[in-house]
């Protein structure tokens, strides 16, 4: 099959968060499967000249946006059987950020008009378009009812909600002015939703199938608490909505080969993960000890996260126990404050390092004890997959991919790689991560726990499977 994905990201080459490692990933294992992927990404004046010198320039496109033909550039890069084409147009993509800026709409408009343009101009037509979150959301309303597309109307489409809670809302000013459709679609309700244009919406209407990444939050989102408004449209279309869990790209998060960090090690032999505890300690000028654990947290500093859980827990802890705690986030100035002050509060047990580094994650996730991720909601969570994999032992909340992943350690069965809280059933984080420390005083139940932690299957093998059966059926 030959398939064409759009989205905002893709891993190595632009990333704020998980879509970026499913976009890097999933294109590579359908490749393998013997599907031919392409992956059209914007492309950013961030990602590093290390990747951006290999791109190739393939040809000049022009494109109609906002009433004119508009050039832009498209730039062609393979590795491991995909096809990768970045879209350059500087007005809309040389910028500091992915993200965040104050003409997204407009910025992604563009995008999705662009993809549309690729899409026409391919030799051989594609079977299927696969869009992922907001941003790429609007391609397959406009592959619909703008006559322009006419001739690849037909191609399936599927879209992939990776979290529900951003949706590319904006005025209905910004829907005309972006997309120049008729004003009908949005007094109709067909792109509005709630009082404003709607882009996931849109795309949730229009497209053949809908995916998300776990099957827990697939059940999750329709319901009132974690269906973010949308959730009476999705129960309307359930029939065409499944629940894929996410893997993670085993050849880029492997303990046993990894360049980011100071001493490799597998399953069998981990004294290598304690070179990476004191490099971690060293670099973050904490104590070097071995027998302290250590906890860390990589994340998006947002509601999500469950930062407000570790306002109430940390301070407390970090006054009665022996512990270490390293953060690597940026996100809400709210959080970055409170994590600021605990590092100044306690400076010879916190250390926070606000940006986004991914050596330094590697790092962490490699010399790590424990990872905290008491998320309210967690769509899957590629985290807790990626600690597990460098036997870094995960305290979660019950919710979405993280129920589907992690498994309270059973002591007397001996199974389990993990701790959870459960906010829904009045478990608090406090204790899942209490038991948690009790085990790693016990070396021999938390050497099991690392061990079953890094023995499961977190490759997309399975998944990859899945969403080729998907496009199969559709086409
Ligand atoms: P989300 O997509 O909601 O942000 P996930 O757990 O699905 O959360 O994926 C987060 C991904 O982003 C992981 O690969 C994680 O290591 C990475 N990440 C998050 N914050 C940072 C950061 N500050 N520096 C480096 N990597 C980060």
């Amino acid at each position: 099959m030959k398939v064409i994905m759009a989205a905002a990201e893709c891993a190595p080459f632009a990333k704020a968060g998980g879509l970026a490692d499913v976009i890097g990933a999933l294109p590579k294992e359908l490749s393998r499967l013997g599907h031919d992927i392409t992956v059209i990404i914007p492309k950013y004046s961030l990602i590093s000249e290390q990747y951006a010198s290999k791109f190739i320039l393939k040809e000049s496109i022009e494109v109609h946006f906002k009433g004119r033909q508009l050039p832009f550039r498209l730039f062609e890069y393979k590795q491991a059987g995909v096809t990768y084409l970045f879209v350059e147009n500087d007005d809309y993509f040389k910028r500091e950020q992915i993200y965040g800026q104050k003409d997204d709409s407009e910025r992604y408009a563009f995008f999705n008009r662009s993809v549309l343009e690729i899409v026409q101009l391919q030799e051989q037509q594609a079977d299927v378009i696969h869009v992922h979150d907001w941003h790429t959301a609007m391609i397959p309303f406009l592959l619909k009812e703008d006559q322009r597309y006419a001739s690849i109307q037909a191609i399936k489409t599927v879209l992939t909600i990776h979290n529900l809670q951003f949706q590319g809302k904006f005025s209905k000013e910004k829907f005309l002015e972006n997309f120049e459709m008729n004003e009908r679609y949005y007094d109709e309700g067909i792109v509005e939703w709630r009082g404003s244009f709607n882009s996931l919406k849109t795309g949730i209407s229009y497209v053949d199938k809908i995916t998300t990444v776990s099957p827990t939050y697939r059940d999750e989102i329709l319901t009132d608490f974690y269906g973010e408004k949308l959730n009476s449209l999705l129960q309307e279309k359930q029939q065409d909505l499944v629940g894929i869990l996410n893997g993670i790209d085993t050849e880029v998060y492997n303990p046993a080969t990894d360049l980011a960090i100071v001493r490799e090690f597998d399953a069998m032999s981990m004294e290598g993960k304690q070179v990476n505890k004191r490099e971690i300690q060293s670099k973050a000028g904490l104590p070097e000890r071995g027998d302290v654990p250590l906890l860390t947290m990589i994340s998006r500093l947002a509601g999500q996260k469950g930062v407000d859980v570790l306002q109430e827990v940390l301070p407390n802890l970090l006054e009665k126990e022996d512990v270490q705690f390293a953060l690597l986030g940026s996100g809400e100035e709210k959080y970055e404050q409170f994590f600021q002050k605990l590092a100044a509060d306690f400076p010879d047990k916190v250390y926070i390092h606000i940006g986004f580094d991914e050596a330094f994650a590697h790092l962490l996730y490699a010399g790590a004890d424990i990872f905290l991720m008491p998320s309210h909601f967690e769509p899957c969570g590629l985290s807790q997959l990626i600690s597990m994999q460098y036997g870094t032992v995960p305290v979660a909340n019950r919710t979405g991919g993280l129920k589907d992943t992690v498994i309270e350690y059973d002591e007397n069965l001996k199974t389990g790689n993990g701790f959870l809280s459960d906010f829904s059933q009045d478990k608090p984080f406090d204790l899942a991560l209490q038991r948690c420390l009790d085990f790693y005083q016990q070396p021999k139940h938390w050497e099991t726990i690392k061990k079953n932690g890094m023995e499961g299957n977190y490759s997309w093998s399975r998944s990859a499977t899945e969403y080729a059966k998907l496009y199969e059926k559709l086409i």
